[in-house]
């Protein structure tokens, strides 16, 4: 399983694509814009162990802006959104007033059409992610990927009931490896974040759950076999409950 990864942006995403179809039970390919989705889902052919769902990433947010009106148009024929959210490190920072104006549009919109399952990044931002989330009850459910904040801002958003998407990438750091240490057993599933996401200078694979679970077995103290386990049946849940 992986419920974050940019599989169109592969080299030879076609390729990957097949792999993942023939090892995965479920991929959830996230898009970066509302085009890039509306070209990926023609690009690849419909399996119903892929996911593919629209998104606007914050990271462009300011040069995608205009296609918000497509999202929120796109928004009514899915379940699931991403990648969405705010990046408030500096970099990305001087944009962050159309990040939000894009993010809260997200919401409302999920709100408005009964709730939608979000694939959200909130680097530097998880404080401001969670206060718009809170301010839109009804909106479905929230899955943050790769969680980066701090202690406080864990609990914070896991008294809010988020999930957590996390993969190998996560553990390259001792924060990471804390973050992931402090999650509720039962709401993390597995992501690859990939081609973005790399390990050893090479980029995370679709099917890296087990090496997820490999790393989270360690920082939680149990057997490798029951961490997968759990992962597997964390996931089941979150696609039964979302109807993902
Ligand atoms: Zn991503």
């Amino acid at each position: 399983m992986d419920f974050h990864c940019h599989l169109d942006l592969y080299p030879r995403a076609k390729e990957v694509y097949r792999e993942a179809t023939q090892r995965n039970d479920f991929t959830w390919l996230v898009t970066t814009s509302p085009k890039a989705f509306a070209a990926t889902s023609r690009a690849l052919p419909a399996s119903p162990s892929v996911l593919i769902s629209p998104g606007l990433h914050p990271e462009i947010a300011h040069e995608r802006a205009p296609e918000l009106d497509l999202l929120l148009e796109q928004m009514a024929g899915v379940k699931a959104v991403g990648e969405v959210g705010l990046d408030g490190s500096p970099r990305f920072r001087t944009h962050y007033e159309v990040q939000r104006r894009i993010f809260r549009a997200v919401i409302k919109r999920s709100v408005e059409l009964g709730g939608r399952t979000l694939s959200i990044h909130s680097r530097r931002a998880v404080k401001d992610v969670l206060a718009d989330l809170d301010a839109c009850p009804g909106y479905g459910t929230a899955v943050l990927h790769w969680f980066s904040g701090n202690q406080a801002e864990l609990r914070a958003a896991i008294a809010h009931g988020c999930w957590f998407s996390i993969g190998p990438a996560l553990f390259e750091s001792e924060n990471g490896r804390r973050l992931a240490g402090a999650m509720p057993h039962d709401q993390v599933v597995p992501e690859s974040d990939g081609p973005f996401a790399k390990v050893g200078g090479r980029p995370v694979m679709p099917w890296s759950a087990p090496e997820t679970a490999q790393c989270l077995s360690e920082v939680w103290n149990l057997p490798v076999r029951v961490t997968a386990d759990m992962l597997a049946s964390n996931g089941a849940n979150l696609r039964k409950t979302t109807e993902i």
